[in-house]
């Protein structure tokens, strides 16, 4: 049976690829983003684009009303840990703010089940082991703090007005549809990944490598890549194993790649240099930062798209087919 599903972040780089997942499985997304990192051409034909900013508490109820809902997954949100340590408090209550009045109006309108993008900025860990959902919380950002409060905010919602929630906290979200479809364009682009295939095609200047002496085996920085449709996978599947109770995953590979080996991968996939240059650490950095999946797995999730060199892959196809992202 189709279900209903709204959408807050639609548009943007991981909700899209959710929307598209949902679609090729027949259900039906409306999708809520107020398109200001959002692309309109990411929502699909046919899939209702609302265009509504979550401050706007009127819209985000009628919305709401114009139910049912078999869930809402909110992706809506600003994503940079670099620019969250410049702008804490607009990260703050944009963010943890959006979120707190979202999950109200959630609970108001009887919305059962709620999935939380959510991040591994929650945590500042510095060892080389995997992370697991219990390990200790403190986000080293305003970014990760914010997402905190939503977190903490849902179980409040949990525990007193029983909406069921999962708080999905996503490592390094990268790649691209393997159907070519939808791709990554944020504008500012910052993320490593898209800068480091731009360097080498020549189409931005050298990538910066934020920092050479972390405690990591070559120095810089340590993270666990995850496609962006494996992520998508697993908010289909949050879904419904929420039935058994409330949901906290990590979601991650369990391999940790430093910046110098993203560089690598892209000359291994691209047949080109990555220029690049030396530089400070960038402030809110964790050095490392490797999910344990554990629950996830458990549950029955099977990321296909583990292999760094198929993720870059992927990411350098849309980028090499899409010179200007999503276009104008
Ligand atoms: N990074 C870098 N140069 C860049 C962008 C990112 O060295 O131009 C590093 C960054 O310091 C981090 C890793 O690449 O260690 C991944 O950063 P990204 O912004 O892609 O994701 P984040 O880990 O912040 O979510």
């Amino acid at each position: 049976m189709p279900r209903r599903f709204l959408v807050t972040g639609g548009a943007g780089y991981v909700g899209s690829h959710l929307v598209a997942a949902l679609c090729d499985r027949g259900d039906t997304a409306v999708v809520l983003d107020n398109l200001s990192i959002g692309h309109r051409q990411a929502v699909p034909d046919g899939v209702e684009l609302i265009e509504a900013d979550l401050a706007d508490a009127a819209a985000i109820d009628a919305v709401l009303k114009n139910g049912p809902w078999d869930a809402v997954f909110h992706f809506a949100a600003l994503s940079q840990v670099g620019e969250s340590m410049r702008e804490p408090l607009r990260y703050l209550m944009q963010n943890a703010g959006n979120g707190m009045r979202l999950i109200d109006a959630c609970v108001r309108h009887r919305v059962g089940r709620f999935v939380l993008s959510s991040t591994a900025a929650l945590f500042s860990v510095t060892g080389d082991g995997l992370i697991p959902e219990d390990a200790p919380i403190d986000p080293n950002s305003a970014y990760g703090d914010s997402k905190w409060m939503i977190e903490r905010t849902l179980r409040w919602a949990s525990e007193v007005q029983g909406m069921r929630h999962a708080c999905l906290r996503y490592f390094n979200a990268a790649g691209a549809d393997p159907k070519g479809r939808l791709g990554e364009d944020h504008r500012p682009e910052t993320h490593l990944m898209p800068l480091a295939i731009d360097a080498a095609l020549g189409r931005r200047p050298p990538l910066t490598v934020f920092g050479n002496d972390y405690p990591t085996p070559d120095g810089t920085c340590v993270r666990d890549y995850i496609h962006v449709s494996d992520l998508a996978e697993a908010h289909l599947l949050a879904v419904d194993a929420m039935e058994d109770g409330d949901i906290r995953w990590n979601l991650g590979n369990g391999a940790g790649y430093s910046v110098m080996e993203i560089l690598q991968a892209v000359e291994r996939v691209s047949g080109l240099p990555v220029p690049h240059t030396i530089s400070d650490r960038r402030a809110g950095d964790a050095a490392s930062l490797v999910a344990s999946a554990a629950p996830a797995l458990r549950a029955g999730w099977q990321p296909k798209f583990a292999d760094i060199d198929t993720i870059v892959r992927t990411a350098f196809l849309w980028r090499q087919a899409h010179p200007h992202g999503y276009g104008n």
